[in-house]
């Protein structure tokens, strides 16, 4: 298989080269090193795919830049690249997120249209639920989002859905349910939790922490990518870790693992939701999805890897996701 990533030295798509790649696929990755948290940081996931046979990185911006010849050889385009983060999509921030989430992937598709791509999986989001009615949470309830993120994501689904229908482009959006693991970007919870209980900085912990989150481990994201790429399947589908846990919950199982961790609670945020759940019918029926990694597991993989330097951290999780 010959797999274009686009978003490549993000968290999640760092993976996903790194699985396509054990998978013995070739990789294309694209990104643009965006600067929405420190750039190092994908420097540093970059570099280590680098290394790898069948490999090639290419540095641009999707929202200008010309696609197609880069497409034309490509069997799947995975299109992770965005601007993610519900805070920071209020006011005047909000620009980079029509660009990178909407723009980028009309120019996408329009590429993938007059290319021979056999599947483009988009990584849409749970955000696009907003306060859902009902958990576990089914594709054909109607999206409500609740931050200008989440309207972002769901324009860029549509627009999937739409040259799936109209244009005959064989689209997948796999709705993902907060993703975590090692390498989580520095503005979600999970990393700030550990990095607090190992450094003893404190932990700003928004809303009173009874909110729930179908937590999902990044291993059983980026293998439900490539399933679906695979598989003839084509849709919009749910991807969950499989429980609901609350962030109190989870405070205490980072505390029992890494350490005492000093906590400062704050109001929750404009646009954060009270709860997520994954009903993940369709992914299961549709390419077979089903995840594997509990998340005491999960969560017991992120501290250590947190605990050894980075490059130790990345060589360890790159021999434990190939051996999985
Ligand atoms: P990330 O910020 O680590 O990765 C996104 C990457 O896209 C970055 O490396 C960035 O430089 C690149 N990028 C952004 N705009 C670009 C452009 N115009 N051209 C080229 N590259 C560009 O984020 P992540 O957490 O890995 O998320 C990946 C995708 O999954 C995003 O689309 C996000 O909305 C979606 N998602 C993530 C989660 C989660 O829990 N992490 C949940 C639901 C959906």
């Amino acid at each position: 298989m010959r797999a274009v990533v686009t978003g490549a030295a993000g968290f999640i798509g760092s993976h996903l080269s790194q699985h396509l790649l054990d998978k013995g696929d070739e990789v294309l990755g694209i990104d643009s090193l965006t600067d929405y948290y420190d750039p190092r940081r994908k420097e540093r996931n970059i570099a280590h795919l680098r290394n790898r046979p069948g490999f090639v990185e290419c540095r641009l911006d999707l929202a200008t830049a010309p696609l197609e010849m880069l497409f034309e050889k490509a069997d799947v385009v995975y299109h992770l690249a965005g601007q993610p983060g519900v805070r920071a999509s209020w006011g005047e921030e909000f620009a980079p997120y029509l660009s990178r989430n909407i723009l980028a992937t009309q120019r996408v598709l329009e590429a993938a249209r007059n290319t021979k791509v056999y599947k483009v999986v988009y990584a849409s989001s749970s955000s696009v639920y907003g306060d859902a009615e009902t958990y576990p949470t089914t594709e054909d309830l109607t999206p409500r989002p609740v931050s200008p993120y989440g309207v972002t994501k769901l324009a860029a689904e549509h627009l999937c859905e739409l040259y799936r229908t109209t244009s005959g482009v064989p689209t997948v959006s796999l709705r993902l349910f907060t993703v975590y693991g090692p390498r989580q970007r520095p503005d979600m919870a999970f990393t700030r939790l550990v990095e607090a209980a190992l450094s003893g900085d404190p932990f700003l912990l928004y809303g009173d922490g009874q909110q729930s989150r179908d937590f999902t481990y990044v291993w059983d994201v980026v293998t439900a990518m490539r399933q679906a790429a695979l598989s003839p399947w084509v849709g919009v589908a749910n991807i969950g870790g499989g429980s609901r846990t609350t962030m109190n919950e989870v405070v205490e199982k980072v505390q029992a693992l890494a350490g005492p961790i000093h906590l400062v609670r704050l109001p929750s945020q404009r646009g954060d939701v009270r709860h997520t759940a994954a009903d993940t019918t369709t992914a299961r029926k549709g390419f077979g999805y089903h995840p594997r990694t509990t998340l005491d597991a999960g969560l017991a993989n992120m501290v250590d890897a947190a605990r050894l330097g980075w490059e130790q951290a990345h060589e360890a999780t790159a021999a434990a996701e190939a051996g999985a």
